[in-house]
């Protein structure tokens, strides 16, 4: 598949700029306005019929060739993070305090360079819908786009997803079938006591002793509670409480990230630290309040599109330059909503593993631009492969 490779690298330039005026322009989750604008534009230049504001500032391009009924969704993120950007690079932000510091815009580089590519060689039989979500970052745009109608308005029989990964040689494409990226969910704990003089703790019900012992017990949860062949994690990654040494103040709030591999242990872990934070709290004469808010769902990589998308990792790069199973993460992604909805998979490609690369959500970090060609023409190949007259008949 080198030359297809060679195609796409060939003209890459044309997308090098463009990646790097998105990255100029950062713009946070659901104002990604002039983005979409862009995206949407260039799109409809290439052909493509363009839906533009699905939950919020989504762009869907529909582009169909032949006769053939399969449908594909490949989808790529647009937001940025409010991030001050230390990249250094000529390219670097130009609005401060934000930038594209997890490289969506180079995801939507690659889609927008696989688009005209696909839209000019026109050699696939079937319906094409390439999605261009917002607020990736922690807005759940995916699920937006979701109620918005996105699979009604648009359906899809699978759906790909493609993430840049630091610290992973460049073009190296990791793959994984079942739960590759965790949920992730948020829980404030308010413990209520009654405050008093530093001076007289029995006159009081003291929260601040009630919270560090729950931070305690919490550990208990994935220590205790967790089968030791799952992951979870339950991280307390604020606390807030009092100002003054000699006041014991008459509230405490912690604040959690609780994360799971598993749809099984995310439920045990709402449910041991509700019971935890209230019976902890009664055993401190002090009242707890647990407000949940569920976040990104566990995303799970459907074992067929999976197969699917390593036949094509393989033809594309050789096995040298595919990991067929990665290890899970427990970072999260709201691609995970759509992969519960439709059959599919989300892979990484590398980012590259020079000393000093960068870990996403760093204020030094940069997408890889050799990554352009590598991963526009995985998404080529890939909507070729499932896209043809026989993966048509297949289907029905
Ligand atoms: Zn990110
Ligand atoms: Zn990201």
């Amino acid at each position: 598949m080198s030359y297809l490779r060679e195609a796409l690298q060939a003209r890459v330039g044309e997308f090098v700029a463009l990646r790097r005026d998105i990255h100029q322009h950062p713009e946070l989750a659901f104002e990604e306005h002039r983005t979409a604008a862009l995206v949407a534009g260039k799109l409809e230049g290439w052909g493509y019929a363009v839906t533009r504001g699905i939950g919020g500032t989504g762009v869907v391009g529909t582009l169909v060739r032949g006769s053939g009924t399969r449908r594909l969704g490949l989808r790529a993120d647009m937001d940025a993070l409010p991030i001050a950007e230390a990249s250094g690079q000529p390219w670097a932000s130009t609005r401060p305090g934000l930038m594209h510091a997890c490289g969506h815009d180079g995801h939507t580089a690659m889609l927008l360079a696989a688009a005209r590519e696909l839209a000019e060689q026109a050699d696939f039989d079937g319906t094409l819908h390439l999605i261009f979500q917002p607020a990736e970052e922690g807005g759940g745009g995916a699920l937006r786009m979701m109620e918005d109608g996105l699979f009604e308005r648009f359906p899809c029989d699978a759906v790909f997803a493609m993430h840049n990964m630091p610290g992973v040689p460049q073009g190296h494409l990791v793959l994984r079938e079942g739960a590759a990226m965790a949920s992730s969910d948020y829980a404030t704990i308010t413990l209520t006591g009654v405050g008093g003089h530093g001076a007289m703790p029995q006159h009081t019900a003291d929260p601040v002793v009630a919270a560090a012992s729950l931070v305690m017990a919490l550990q208990t949860v994935v220590s205790r509670n967790v089968d030791p062949l799952q992951a979870a994690v339950v991280t307390v990654g604020a606390v807030h409480a009092g100002q003054a040494n000699n006041v014991i103040p008459a509230s405490a709030t912690l604040e959690l990230s609780v994360r799971a591999l598993d749809r099984e242990v995310r439920t045990l872990l709402e449910r041991r630290i509700h019971a935890l934070a209230e019976a902890q709290a009664a055993s401190y004469g002090v009242r707890a309040e647990v407000n949940w808010r569920r976040g990104y769902a566990v995303l799970c990589n459907t074992p067929a599109e999976t197969a699917f998308a390593r036949e094509v990792a393989l033809e594309l790069n050789g096995a040298a330059r595919v990991t067929l199973q990665g290890p899970p993460l427990t970072g999260s992604e709201d691609f995970a909503f759509m992969l519960e909805r439709v059959p599919g998979s989300y892979l990484f490609v590398g980012n590259g593993d020079a000393p000093g690369n960068c870990m996403v959500h760093n204020p030094g970090y940069d997408f890889n631009d050799d990554n352009i060609a590598v991963g526009s023409a995985y998404w080529v190949l890939l909507a070729r492969r499932f896209l043809t007259a026989e993966g048509s008949e297949a289907a029905t």
